[in-house]
């Protein structure tokens, strides 16, 4: 079928749309992820020619999960970070999502610990509304880690939460369960992964799902560990018919199944059907992805050789595996140095980003917010949607301060602008967090606060008056004490910052024409 791009004339159609395919990337990206990347690189386009901007961070979170699956943590942790910074603070779905995949990408790293971390952060940021899929793969990734972590009793609990939250969604209760019979059959606790094995099966027969080749591995290497080679042949068989089928484009799928399917054959005594089996499974590792499995192969080969009773040819294949597990061992830990610096980059990157947004929204002479800082913050506080508190401001102008510049010198003037800050940054730290105060220019500063009542706002300005008048000045301002005047006002609803200002502007202008050294409020 051809797609046309036919035009949309209905956004919450076109919206509602885009959730739904975006939601369909869930039954690709698992196979091929380079597809689903293409898919979900489209539709992040859409959304933001829709100004769709959920669909837009749901759009780059599988972007980012893609790129992980497709074994690039570098790009996928670039994308999450991105998606963190440019788009906070996410809704709960996309912060589990952002979170789990983080889990993910250090699981790649060889970073459990660190993804442990990430799954449990993931995990405090449930509720109910995140998708029950999303949930169970949090908690599946949470016992995973724990059981290669070696906490194999405590893994154990979180699969059991892992299970109750998928039962009834045949997919994602196989995946729970499939998980549970890999870390027994890791463990090598043979019983325990046979029960999961015939769990798995009674769950295929009851969902009418058929084992995949994943599920179907699994099983047939716990046949092995029970030294069971016949039922390990038979269900790897089924393995590799199933990954045909599939065409799954995720590496070393089938020739891990064929693998199998050799360690069966050679421990059923067919070491030269096993040899046959070796050779179609080393056919197909044609690339450099391969890799691992290659290597694989070849250990598997000297085992069929020694079999084969060809002690010299297994003993030049065991070097010959030797030397490619050394070179992949290697590889891998510059690969991983290599997506390690990356990731640091970026998270310094971030840091360096919210510093400088910290540093733009202060003032450098006294350290007091600025006027964007104050532009930015104020209309939040008088959208009446605060809790219960209210906000009040009051413009502070020193006295003749030009007199302090003359009389000394425009740095002893400084040094006064400093000192006075510094009071007037305690007087701030008093009530309730949200208060801030603010340099405007010059020196005229304000202060905004959050009390529960008149009384108390008037208090605190009152008092920060009196502790400009009261401090030490002697040092340095010899034979001066140094004042301010103030303009306060409470603010009301439908108050703007300009209106709230103005108020207390005339306040101060009050203060000033009554004689200085003092506070009016209106
Ligand atoms: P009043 O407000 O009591 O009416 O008198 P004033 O002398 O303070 O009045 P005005 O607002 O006219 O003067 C403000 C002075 O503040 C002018 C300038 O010398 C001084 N000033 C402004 N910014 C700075 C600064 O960053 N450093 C120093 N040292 N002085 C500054
Ligand atoms: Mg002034
Ligand atoms: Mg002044």
């Amino acid at each position: 079928m051809i797609e046309v791009d036919r035009p949309r004339e209905d956004p919450i159609v076109a919206s509602a749309e885009l959730a739904e395919e975006l939601a369909a990337l869930d039954e690709i990206v698992g196979f091929d992820p380079a597809a689903a990347l293409e898919r979900a690189v489209a539709l992040g386009e859409r959304a933001e020619a829709l100004g769709d901007h959920d669909a837009l961070v749901t759009a780059l979170l599988w972007q980012a999960e893609a790129n992980q699956r497709n074994g690039d943590p570098a790009a996928a942790s670039k994308l999450i970070n991105h998606v963190r910074d440019a788009h906070a603070p996410l809704g709960p779905e996309h912060a589990v999502r952002a979170a789990w995949l983080m889990a993910r990408i250090h699981t790649d790293l060889g970073d459990r610990p660190t993804a442990l971390e990430h799954a449990m952060d993931a995990v405090a940021a449930f509720d109910e509304k995140v998708p029950r899929r999303l949930r169970t793969r949090v908690l599946i990734k949470v016992a995973d880690l724990l059981d290669e972590l070696g906490a194999h009793e405590d893994s154990l609990i979180w699969y059991s939460r892992a299970e109750e939250l998928s039962a009834g969604d045949g997919r994602m209760h196989m995946l729970v369960v499939n998980n549970r019979a890999y870390g027994a059959l890791e463990a090598g606790e043979a019983e325990e992964a046979l029960h999961e094995a015939q769990t798995l099966i009674t769950l295929s027969a009851r969902y009418k799902r058929p084992l995949n080749a994943d599920a179907l591995d699994t099983v047939a290497r716990i046949h092995l560990l029970r030294q069971d080679p016949a039922a390990a042949a038979e269900t790897a068989q089924q393995a590799v018919q199933a990954a045909q089928q599939l065409e799954s484009k995720v590496a070393d799928a089938l020739p891990e199944y064929l693998l199998t399917l050799a360690v069966a054959q050679r421990h059923l005594n067919l070491p030269e059907v096993a040899a046959m089996t070796l050779k179609r499974a080393d056919d197909l590792c044609g690339t450099q992805a391969y890799a691992r499995t290659r290597a694989d192969i070849l250990q598997e080969r000297a085992e069929v050789e020694a079999a084969l009773g060809d002690y010299r040819a297994a003993f030049e294949t065991h070097k010959e595996f030797y030397a490619a597990d050394q070179e992949l061992l290697s590889q891998q830990r510059e690969a991983q140095a290599r997506a390690r610096q990356t990731i640091f980059e970026t998270i310094t990157a971030r840091e360096e980003a919210a510093r400088y947004r910290e540093e733009a929204r202060r003032d450098p002479l006294t350290g007091l917010r600025n006027r964007l800082y104050v532009e930015e913050r104020l209309p939040g506080l008088l959208d009446g949607r605060r809790p219960p508190g209210q906000v009040s401001a009051a413009l502070l102008d020193l006295d003749h301060f030009k007199s302090v510049n003359d009389s000394f010198s425009h740095e002893v003037g400084d040094e006064v602008l400093r000192i006075v800050a510094g009071l007037l940054e305690n007087a701030a730290a008093i009530p309730d967090a949200g208060s801030f105060a603010a340099r405007l220019g010059g020196e005229e500063l304000l202060l905004i606060l959050i009390t529960e009542d008149e009384s108390e706002a008037y208090a605190v300005v009152e008092g920060f008056r009196a502790s400009v008048e009261s401090y030490e000045w002697t040092n340095i301002t010899p034979g001066r004490i140094v004042t301010l005047s103030g303009g306060m006002t409470m603010a009301v609803p439908g108050d703007t910052r300009s209106s709230l200002l103005a108020r207390a502007d005339a306040q101060l202008y009050a203060a000033k024409s009554a004689g200085r050294n003092r506070i009016c409020t209106d």
